[in-house]
């Protein structure tokens, strides 16, 4: 016996029984279209008849090179015969033919990515018989129109515009699309006859069962059609998977004033409110709505046209949506007043109605609060969490360029090309957006100050592209503008933007707006999201935490749910421009007294920093890190001294006396200062004196930056709060260093509570971040209190991958070329540095079995990293503060697949009875 390719609407009991009663295989066989159009017709739901040919067979017939498997038109021509039994028609015969619908369907929906052929079955002959038969040439000629067009796009292959040019020569003559009387359309199929004729390498086939075959192998065909691989790709869908083909008796929405066609989403795919929304045209066909030839109607208005139908129509956007416990995307027509529903699916939606449907959904009893938290993904909460356009605006304003959607939100600022005057500007209070050919490391000071970032070149892995999404800013890279950093303007299609005008940047779409769009603040308010994340903190284990600098940051992180500060970069605080020169003294400093000096200025302005983040966090543990960097990134590069003196020395031969005396003393300092950075410079800064190497190097900054801690812990608690500062040494790879650098802390903090006669408690912890130190942390936690996997440092030293090296130089290539498969800097390597990781939990275990364990890389916001650290027993995450809430859902998510509820399953009978 050959396989069986077919099955009819009415047959869903055997497609079930062959896909081993299992829902998702069922659609996986069928399609998507197919298995709920099946469904539907089980439930009662008026479908038009119709079979499907299965995945399988597409499948088949890519795999035979694109032949039709055995067997598949003989089990066709069967199924198309009950067809026509139930329609009372017979396909291919004049007085009373059957046509039919040829329509793809993949297991996952992919909206408008592959091809249907509509009013399969018609020839002139047929044409002469429908309109003796119905009296209605006008709809008749319509229809073999439509067919002639479709058929010869997308089986035939001549260019969709070719028929749009006659098609709206015709319009402009007659009016709108239903108004064409008989003799325009009658020509309109002579000349869509003779377009055929001269484009396409085959004429348009007369016989109907030849149309129908060859339109079934087009939509085979189509699943590998370029935009359709471009959609899965995007989409992240199997191209192996294949498309379904349904045959469907066609119904006929272009049949009179009493018909017509169109869509409903059972909700608000926009805002998730609980209203119908819809368009449908009267008196149409097929995509007539999407297509915008003609102005819609909003679906309201069809109560006032075909009463009954609308209401029926309503009824049955809920039952299903009840049914399939979703948002439902339903297609329908109406033919003569009847009511036909054509397909329906769960309906594409916005972050925002994701979660508000989610919510709603759950209490209404629909699905269940886990069901809701696993509808909505983190990186939908992402996308929420940064400022959004409002509707209005983005239909409103004009578009001046388009390049890739790396790093969602809304950013609106005036353009500016140089990151300094960046950092400037925005520091006035102005909203800027980077305007760069490409971004290098060197100017993430203006990219951290800007609103918004915008490349010509670069991908989604390249340096802006990863810092962008790394601080929650809006960035478009790879953008169709040309940048003059000379005369500092960018030109698109012909616009040009001067620096100081206004742009828009829509980060999730990847638009450029020329001028000021209008922006909505995220925010985790009393609304769906914050109820959504309130279940998912029912069922998370995982805490998460912050990284935040200073108090706004840490004010910022407790609104959206932080349970602490998991990491503070106390270097953050020393780059601030009243605080640099300062800094800069104390290492530029030839004596320890000098030394001293500065190091004795910087301790009242560290200390006021940690009593704000304090204050902010009270209650809840603030981890502070020590001062990490090498001291170098606190000094002017050495080619920026060189150019500066080399500056000073062209002036100084022009100048007047008095300007000569100046720029000679410049020129004097900026070549001393030259000398001493020359002395500091070293030629592996990232494994040079950094870390605790630091700190022990420079005993007097340690002892002020905890004697700062604990000061700061004493005067809120003084003040009545309840500091919990706990104190992190950076970059240790031997438990000695660790010891030493210990004892050092403990030291001050003895001696600071003694002077002061309080005693808050300080934790001493320290990060693994270097591969020794993974692997010796029996021994390290015998000196820590707690340990935080700083994955950054720890990827870049088990790798031996300098990061920002590798963004500009090779890592887009190894992403491309498949020697990685993920940037291992946005998601944890689980097999390597991962390993690492697992390996020094268990032995951190052995000495100390309830060690606090946590992470405080860029990782901790990314949801498959969480799902990691909740996997190997982590205590929590922490991340920057906008990413907190996709952190507690993905920390959910984490806990949830370890341990599923059960689902209702979809079953034909769950909705009989409600
Ligand atoms: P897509 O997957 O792109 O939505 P469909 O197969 O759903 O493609 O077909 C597109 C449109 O063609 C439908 O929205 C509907 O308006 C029309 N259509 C499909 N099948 C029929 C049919 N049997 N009778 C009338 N119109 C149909
Ligand atoms: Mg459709
Ligand atoms: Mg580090």
């Amino acid at each position: 016996m050959t396989e069986r390719w077919v099955y009819s609407f009415d047959e869903m009991r055997d497609a079930k029984r062959d896909a081993g009663n299992d829902w998702e295989a069922v659609r996986a066989l069928l399609g998507g279209k197919g298995a709920n159009l099946a469904d539907m017709s089980a439930l009662g739901i008026p479908v038009p008849p119709g079979f499907t040919i299965t995945t399988k067979a597409c499948i088949e017939y890519q795999a035979l090179g694109e032949h039709i498997p055995e067997g598949l038109w003989e089990q066709v021509e069967d199924a198309l015969t009950r067809v026509a039994a139930v329609t009372g028609r017979t396909f291919a015969e004049p007085s009373n033919p059957l046509l039919v619908a040829v329509r793809s369907g993949a297991q996952f929906s992919m909206p408008g990515m592959m091809d249907t052929v509509l009013n399969v079955g018609m020839n002139d002959h047929i044409v002469d018989g429908m309109i003796e038969n119905t009296g209605d040439a006008r709809f008749v000629l319509d229809s073999f129109r439509r067919l002639l067009q479709m058929f010869g796009t997308v089986v035939l292959g001549v260019p969709s515009e070719e028929f749009e040019k006659v098609l709206s020569s015709a319009r402009n003559e007659a009016g709108t699309d239903n108004e064409l009387d008989e003799a325009v359309l009658r020509s309109l199929t002579t000349s869509f006859k003779s377009l055929i004729d001269a484009s396409a390498s085959q004429p348009f086939p007369t016989d109907p069962t030849s149309q129908l075959h060859d339109a079934v192998e087009a939509v085979f065909r189509s699943w590998h059609s370029r935009r359709a691989y471009d959609y899965r790709q995007a989409s992240g869908i199997d191209h192996n998977l294949g498309t379904a083909v349904n045959i469907v008796a066609m119904v006929f929405g272009n049949a009179g004033p009493a018909s017509g066609t169109g869509v409903v989403m059972s909700r608000d795919g926009t805002t998730g409110e609980s209203a119908i929304e819809g368009d449908y045209l009267m008196n149409a066909q097929g995509e007539d709505v999407v297509a915008g030839s003609r102005p819609t109607k909003p679906i309201a208005d069809l109560v006032s046209e075909v009463p009954e139908c609308a209401l029926e129509l309503f009824a049955t956007a809920r039952l299903l949506e009840n049914h399939y416990r979703d948002m439902q995307d339903i297609e329908f027509t109406i033919e003569n007043g009847r009511l036909w529903i054509l397909q329906t699916r769960s309906g594409k939606r916005t972050a925002q109605a994701a979660v508000k449907i989610a919510v709603d959904l759950a209490n209404e009893g629909l699905i269940t609060r886990d069901e809701a938290l696993l509808r909505v993904s983190p990186d939908q909460i992402d996308t929420l969490m940064h400022p959004q356009f409002t509707a209005q605006d983005l239909a409103s304003k004009p578009v001046f360029a388009r390049g890739l959607n790396v790093s969602p939100g809304a950013a609106v600022g005036i353009a500016v090309f140089n990151p300094d005057l960046t950092q400037q500007w925005s520091s006035q209070g102005h909203h800027t957006i980077l305007v760069r050919p490409e971004t290098r490391p060197e100017d993430v000071h203006g990219m951290l100050s800007a609103d918004g970032i915008l490349t010509a070149t670069g991908g989604r892995t390249s340096h802006a592209a990863l810092v962008a999404r790394q601080f929650g800013k809006p960035a478009i890279t790879g953008a169709d503008i040309e940048i003059d950093l000379l005369a500092r303007t960018v030109t698109s299609e012909g616009t040009t933007i001067h620096e100081g005008e206004w742009l828009s940047l829509d980060g999730a779409t990847g638009t450029v707006y020329q001028g000021k769009l209008a922006t909505t603040a995220a925010e985790v308010g009393n609304d769906a999201l914050s109820t959504l994340l309130a279940w998912a903190d029912q069922r998370r284990v995982l805490k998460v935490r912050a990284n935040a600098d200073d108090s706004l940051e840490a004010d910022r992180a407790r609104k959206f749910g932080a349970e602490g500060v998991g990491l503070c970069r106390t270097e953050h605080m020393f780059f601030d421009s009243d605080r640099l020169p300062i800094v800069q003294r104390m290492i530029l400093a030839t004596s320890e007294a000098e030394q001293r000096a500065a190091i004795e200025e910087l301790l009242p302005i560290q200390r006021q920093d940690f009593i704000g983040l304090l204050q902010a966090m009270d209650g809840l543990p603030v981890v502070i890190r020590l001062l990490d960097p090498p001291l170098h990134e606190f000094l002017p590069s050495r080619s920026e001294l060189n150019r500066q003196i080399s500056e000073l020395e062209r002036q100084l031969p022009e100048a007047d006396l008095n300007q000569k005396t100046t720029d000679l003393t410049d020129l004097t300092n900026t070549r001393t200062l030259l000398a001493r950075v020359e002395t500091l410079s070293e030629s592996n800064p990232m494994l040079g004196l950094r870390g605790v190497r630091l700190g022990l190097k420079l005993p007097h900054l340690t002892h002020m930056q905890v004697q700062a801690v604990v000061e700061a812990a004493a005067e809120v608690a003084r003040d009545g709060g309840n500091p919990r500062p706990e104190i992190m040494v950076p970059l240790v790879g031997h438990h000695n260093e660790l010891a030493q650098q210990r004892a050092m802390i403990h030291a001050t903090i003895t001696e600071t509570e003694t002077r002061l006669g309080t005693n808050v408690p300080v934790r001493i912890g320290t990060m693994i971040e270097v591969p020794r130190a993974a692997l010796t942390c029996e021994q390290i936690v015998e000196h820590a209190d707690f340990l935080s996997f700083g994955t950054n440092d720890l990827t870049q030293t088990t790798f031996a991958i300098s990061r920002d090296d590798a963004e500009s130089a090779f890592l887009a290539d190894y992403l491309d070329t498949g020697i990685l498969d993920k940037n291992p800097f946005s998601t944890i390597d689980a097999s390597g540095v991962g390993r690492l990781m697992r390996i020094a939990m268990r032995d951190a275990q052995k000495t100390a079995p309830n060690i606090e364990v946590g992470i405080c890389g860029e990782h901790g916001g990314d949801p498959e990293s969480i799902k990691f650290c909740h996997q190997t027993g982590f205590s929590y995450v922490s991340c920057s503060s906008y990413r907190v809430p996709t952190a507690r859902l993905a920390a959910a998510h984490a806990a949830l697949e370890g341990n599923p509820t059960p689902r209702n399953t979809t079953s034909l009978s769950a909705i009989g009875t409600s």
